[in-house]
């Protein structure tokens, strides 16, 4: 009885970490562009990353992305990047706590 059905597992880029998919955000890296995916169905390489700020300033700090990703991502593109995940980790921390209540 451990495994019902196919739940998708992948791991943090910030904390390493292993948790389902769909309660990480995907970013993508396409043909230069980096970009947050909610959906988890653009193509390209991606990484995976738990909704946390925590997770977030790690990942920053040891270049986690430009290695998950394999492309060396340039400094203005990162901050771009860090901002939106921020928004995108605040959006869905608010709606889990709503969802809690
Ligand atoms: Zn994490």
């Amino acid at each position: 009885m451990r495994s019902r059905g196919h739940i998708p597992i992948r791991s943090c880029i910030g904390c390493g970490e292993k948790k389902p998919k769909r309660e990480m955000i995907r970013i993508v890296c396409q043909d230069e562009n980096i970009f947050i995916d909610p959906k988890g169905k653009a193509s390209g390489r991606g990484a995976y990353i738990c909704v946390s700020l925590d997770c977030l300033e790690k990942a920053i700090k040891k270049k986690a992305f430009s290695h998950a990703l394999r492309y060396h991502i340039p400094s203005e593109v990162l901050e771009d990047l860090k901002r939106n995940l921020c928004q995108e980790i605040l959006k869905r921390g608010e709606k889990d706590e709503k969802k809690n209540l």
